[in-house]
Parts: C-alpha cells; structure tokens; sequence
C-alpha cells in the first residue's frame, strides 16, 4: 500500500484539483520559506507525493499528459500558494513539457538519431517518478541571451565536456538534472545546445542567491566542470537552441506568465483579507483600488488562458506566438502594477517584514524582469504590429 496520497486517476483536472488541495499549505509555508530564502522542500515533498512532478509526462510514462493550456491552469493554481513552489515548478514543466511537446517529425526532420527518443523517454519516466529538473542558462553578464552564451561544449571519448558557470538557477542543490545551455567550443558562429547534466561530480553550486522576490526559488550560481554521455545531448541535435526558441516560444517566453497570473490574484486575495481584518474595505478609495486590480487581473487571465489555449490547439502559428508575447508582457506588468496598488490601499502596515503582502509585493516585481522580459516582449509586438519579423528584425539578436 502506497504511503503517499497518490492522485488517480492521472488526468490534468486531477492535477489542478490536487494543486488546489496544495494551496493552503503551501501558502501557509511560505512566510518561512521566503525569510530564510531556503528551497521549500516541504512543498516539493507534497508535490512528489501526489506524482505532479509527472504533470506534462504522457500518461504511456505515468504521467498526467497535461497540454500547455492544463500547464497554465496548474501554474496559476500554485502561485496562489507561493510564488517561488510556482517557479521552481515552472523552470521542471518547462523542460518536460518541451520533451514531451517537440513533435517527433520535427526533430527527425532536424536529424535527430532513434536513440533520443530513448533518452527522452527515460527523462520524462523519472519525472513522473519524482525526479526534479532545473534549468541552467542564464549567466552573469549576459542573462538569459542564447547568443552570448560563455558556457562550453566540446566532443570528447563518446560524449561531451561541458564547461561554464550558470546564474539565477531555480531549484540549485535540489534537483535531479539541470538543463544547461552550452556552446560549441570550435563554432566560430555560436552554435549553442541544450544538455541534461544529471546531479553529481563535477556540478558545484555557490549560495549566491539573495534577490528582492521570489526568494524561496534558491536560484544559486552553478559551476560545471562536467562530461556527460552523447545521450545528454537534448534531441541528439547540436545548436538548437535558437531554433526552438522561435518555434516553440511558449516555454522560454510564456511559462511565466501563468506564475505572476497566480501571484497577482494572491494579491487580491490576501488584500482583502488585509483590508477587512482592520476595517478598510468601506473606504471607496480602496475599495476602487480593489476594483481595478480585479479586473486587471481577470484581464491577464483571460490573455493567458488564451495564449496557452492556442498553443495546446494551434502551437507554432504565427498568431498563437504573438499572443505568447503578449501573455508574457501583459502578466508580467498586471502583477506588479497590482501587488503595488493593493499594497498602497492596504497602507503601511502591510510593509512590515512577514506580512504576506510584502513578499507577494517583491514576488510580483520579478515577472516583468524575467525573460522575455516586458520591454522585450512590447519590442517584439510592436515589430509584429509594424508588418516586421520580430524574430529576425532587431538591432540585436532576440536571445
Ligand atoms: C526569480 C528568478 C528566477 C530565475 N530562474 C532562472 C532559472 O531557473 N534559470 C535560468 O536560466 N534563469 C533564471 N532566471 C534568470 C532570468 O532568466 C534572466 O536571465 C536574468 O534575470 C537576466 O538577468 P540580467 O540581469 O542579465 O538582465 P537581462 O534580462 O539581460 O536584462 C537587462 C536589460 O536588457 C534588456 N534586454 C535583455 N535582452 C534584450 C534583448 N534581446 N534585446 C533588447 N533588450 C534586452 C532587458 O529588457 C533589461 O532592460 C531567473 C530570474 C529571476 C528573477
């Protein structure tokens, strides 16, 4: 007999139920979680223990076969919780889901060898049996800009040696494998590739993390010095990076958006609490705060659920990619603009260090500066609108 509440059956809406379930716990943690800037290990206990970590796994792989739309619901779900469980989240569905998603022929179509699908597979299977993924690429100094890219690769006995430092990773010290992007050492262009580095020799995490937001993800420094096997290669592709981000932007650009969607409507929630625990909510002035921040946030929500409707139905149309910009800007921007009007009717009291709104306030500041971050996303829409290629029309390159 399992000693764990297993979710079954393994279907999408037994996943959001499960979240749901989740939330009170979550949110009950993460005052803690977010002073002591610890990775909230309990709330990945939880989420083990209901195999949710298996959420974008095919069900043939035990897992639940959720789409990118079910991804969007669940991420809002969390983030209700605690922003950072949400994140740390985000960066593991972003690496199953795009395994999971990639359609076959494409990467056949690309070159890929039979034996990825193998490796694939056998990544997606430790998902849904609890391993945790993060994802390793941005760097200091460069951020997120595959293009610039220092970490390296180069072919050696069978495989590869991966060298480089990584910045800001989500879950570091904590997870399975890193996603870690890499470039070609000989390229003379930047052929840049993304490697599943399974946790061991050769990784070293630095406690570097100590940001204003979403301080509960750990997003550590990570130094690797590392040789892995041909089947770390993602797909048994070289310099695919680039192309995947044009073609499947939903996962780079638009898995966030779900987050700061679920941290905006916290806002609101605990606001209100706020407001009504000191007798605030009869003030017309707050109460049209609250208004406002209602219908800014229902408005990011239907732009989300919208974006990741179209990628689960029509992914890699021109218009479903713009409206992941658009999810991406339009989430990133309502969460701060409301965590900072809720903040302001709930007055100064809700400033204090502990109260929940501080931290959903500083959480909230984060989605417009990750990546694509809201000034990157309103360039690439107003290329789009303008009658320009976004992807290709900028002074310099997108990523
Ligand atoms: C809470 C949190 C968690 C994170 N977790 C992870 C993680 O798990 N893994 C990971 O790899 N990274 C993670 N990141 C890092 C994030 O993905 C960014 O890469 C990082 O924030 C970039 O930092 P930067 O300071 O170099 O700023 P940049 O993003 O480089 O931005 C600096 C400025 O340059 C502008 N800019 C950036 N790119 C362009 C462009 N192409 N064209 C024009 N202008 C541009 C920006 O708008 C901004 O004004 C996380 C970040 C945060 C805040």
């Amino acid at each position: 007999m399992s000693l764990f509440p297993v979710v079954e059956p393994f279907s999408p809406a037994a996943a959001q139920e499960a979240a749901r379930d989740l939330v009170p716990r979550i949110a009950a943690r993460a005052q803690h979680y977010d002073a002591s800037g610890a990775f909230p290990s309990e709330d990945f206990v939880d989420l083990r223990a209901r195999s949710l970590l298996g959420l974008m796994v095919p069900a043939e792989l035990g897992g639940f076969g959720a789409s990118f739309a079910d991804y969007a619901a669940f991420a809002a779900e969390l983030a209700g919780g605690a922003g950072s469980t949400a994140l740390i989240f985000n960066m593991h569905a972003s690496v199953t889901g795009a395994l999971a998603h990639t359609p076959e022929e494409l990467l056949r179509e690309l070159g890929a060898p039979e034996s990825c699908f193998a490796a694939r597979d056998r990544l997606l299977a430790a998902a849904a049996g609890g391993a945790l993924y993060a994802v390793a690429m941005s760097e200091r100094g460069t951020g997120s800009r595959l293009s610039r890219t220092a970490t390296t690769f180069r072919r050696c006995d069978g495989g590869y040696r991966i060298s480089g430092s990584k910045a800001f990773v989500s879950g570091a010290g904590h997870a399975d494998a890193y996603l870690v992007t890499a470039r070609d050492v000989d390229a003379v262009e930047p052929k840049v590739s993304y490697f599943v580095v399974p946790t061991g020799d050769g990784i070293r995490v630095e406690p570097t993390w100590d940001s204003m937001g979403m301080r509960a993800t750990g997003s550590h420094d990570v130094h690797f010095e590392v040789s892995v096997g041909a089947d770390a290669l993602l797909g048994g592709i070289e310099g695919i990076t680039l192309l995947v981000a044009q073609v499947m932007p939903q996962w780079l650009v638009a898995s966030y958006a779900a987050v700061y969607v679920g941290v905006a409507r916290s806002a609101l929630r605990v606001g209100g609490m706020h407001l009504h625990e000191r007798g605030l909510h009869t003030l017309p002035t707050v109460r049209s705060r609250m208004g406002r921040a209602d219908a800014a946030v229902a408005a990011a929500d239907a732009v989300v659920r919208e974006a990741a409707r179209r990628v689960s139905e029509r992914p890699g149309e021109p218009e479903t990619n713009r409206w992941v910009w658009r999810a991406k800007l339009v989430a990133g921007d309502t969460a701060a603009s409301v965590a900072s009007s809720v903040l302001e009717a709930a007055g100064a009291s809700a400033t204090r260090r502990g109260h929940p709104l501080e931290r959903i306030y500083r959480d909230a500041r984060c989605g417009a500066l990750q990546p694509a971050t809201s000034d990157v996303c309103a360039d690439w829409l107003g290329v789009a609108v303008l009658g320009g290629d976004p992807d290709d029309e900028s002074e310099s390159p997108r990523w």
